[in-house]
């Protein structure tokens, strides 16, 4: 039974010294509570506490990471069914399949695709996580070359795909220390794929003919001390991998059923033929609830969508979205270029800097901490007003880059020009246009 936020900071040792990575112990028991934290990360739980808490803050879908250092992808530690009730906390890797009996050049042009497709949006990168390496030749030699020029050009996390334990085991020869996923334990070779997953300390897939089947090799690998499995139910069309990504979520979450609380991995690739079919599938699955979703290939159309619809969902609802508060050059201001203000609201940001750009003007934009709040939001909500904007301006430095004092606040934001000038007497406040698109001609017209 899970024990709540409560339960498990009476046991910790409250000491709120801070080492495992959050203030309090408070916060940190919140954190094993909803499983964004592990017992381990604090260092004076007792052993003995340490076992009775151990089993009761484990979340209910164990977190796996697979890869290694800054790349390693994190997926499950989910606790709730519905993004509204609290949030999705590891969203799915997104990967694409390479087998080794493709042609050199399909091979070369899919490790090209894994690389190139990257977006900047939000001050995030998007981009796919994981490339699958299939045995499908049955040849271990075939194998490792694959993985060696799959390796040498990407810093993607691998999945190790064979049915065959002896070809995984010579795969992992060459990439072990980074962490693939092995693909997959089945009835009659879950030990021996067990032992390699225990050997080279790599996550494991778990394949099963269906739920049942799945469950009971998860738990059979688990009693063995494979602890970090990732579970394919085997079904192969939408409808019946939908099922039962909800089944197994729900048993995770609701019956706390531990043998189904992995996270888990799904094959548009192996549901049809039709890429923009295979990317509707994808898209579903992103939704509800996929760890790992593997495609054929990766092509711009059909990977930004996904990786948007990604960002969406594992955006938390409770949270803006934020800049960090600062100054941002734009178009290589100089000391006569204008200055501007806005709130620190992502989209803001993004909306605002992006008109400055297209102006061509040369700026500066000062982004004011407001709580991720919009500027409208922000007043009035006090977090963008004369008495927090005054103090910041004085302190980001902008003074000492600039010879003039003449500061554009947002339109929206016009009602507080008169206290403003009061928090600096030595500036002049100009009200800038409400909408962000007129940016470009009031700084032309500004300019004069
Ligand atoms: Fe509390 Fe342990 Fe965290 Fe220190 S490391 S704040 S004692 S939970």
């Amino acid at each position: 039974m899970a024990l709540s936020g409560i339960e498990i900071y009476k046991k910790l040792p409250k000491k709120n010294c801070g080492e495992c990575g959050v203030p309090t112990c408070l916060a940190f028991a919140m954190n094993l509570a909803t499983g964004k934290a592990e017992l381990d990360s604090c260092p004076y739980v007792s052993d003995e506490v340490k076992q009775e808490l151990s089993e009761a803050s484990a979340p209910p879908i164990r977190p796996v990471s697979i890869g290694a250092g800054d790349g390693a992808l994190k997926i499950g530690g989910e606790v709730v069914l519905f993004r509204h009730e609290k949030t999705f906390f590891n969203p799915p890797g997104i990967g694409v399949l390479i087998e080794d009996t493709m042609e050199q050049a399909v091979v070369y042009d899919k490790r090209s695709s894994f690389s190139e497709l990257q977006y900047d949006r939000v001050g995030l990168l998007l981009r796919a996580n994981l490339i699958v390496v299939k045995s499908s030749s049955g040849d271990s030699g075939k194998f490792v070359n694959l993985i060696k020029k799959v390796g040498e050009k990407t810093d993607a996390s691998l999945i190790l795909m064979s049915d065959n334990p002896e070809i995984i085991s010579a795969g992992l020869q060459v990439c072990k220390e980074k962490k693939p996923l092995i693909y997959a334990a089945k009835k009659d070779s879950f030990e021996a794929f067990g032992g390699l997953a225990k050997e080279n300390s790599c996550p494991l897939a778990v394949h099963g003919e269906n739920i049942d089947e799945l469950a009971e090799i998860a738990n059979k690998l688990t009693e063995s001390g494979v602890k970090d499995l990732v579970l394919d139910s085997g079904a192969r069309t939408l409808r019946k991998t939908l099922e039962d990504q909800i089944a197994i979520r729900r048993a995770a979450l609701l019956k706390k059923f531990r043998p189904l609380g992995f996270p888990t991995i799904a094959f548009p690739c192996e549901m049809t033929d039709d890429f923009m079919e295979e990317t509707l599938i994808a898209g579903t699955l992103i939704a509800k609830y996929a760890g790992i979703i593997v495609l054929s290939e990766l092509a711009g159309e059909s990977l930004f969508p996904l990786l948007l619809e990604r960002l969406n969902i594992y955006t938390d609802p409770q949270r803006p979205m934020a800049t960090k508060q600062g100054i941002y050059e734009i178009n290589n201001p100089d000391e006569n270029s204008p200055v501007l203000v806005t709130s620190n609201f992502s989209l803001t940001y993004f909306i605002v800097s992006g008109e400055i750009e297209s102006s061509r003007m040369p700026g500066w934009l000062l982004v004011q901490e407001a709580e991720g709040l919009s500027v409208m939001t922000a007043w009035a909500a006090d977090n963008f007003v004369a008495q927090t904007i005054a103090p910041f301006v004085k302190k980001c430095g902008i003074m000492d880059k600039v010879k003039h004092k003449k500061l554009i606040i947002p339109g929206y934001a016009a009602q507080i020009s008169g206290e403003l000038e009061e928090e600096l007497p030595d500036w002049e406040i100009i009200i800038g246009p409400r909408e962000a698109s007129h940016i470009p001609a009031f700084l032309k017209a500004q300019k004069g």
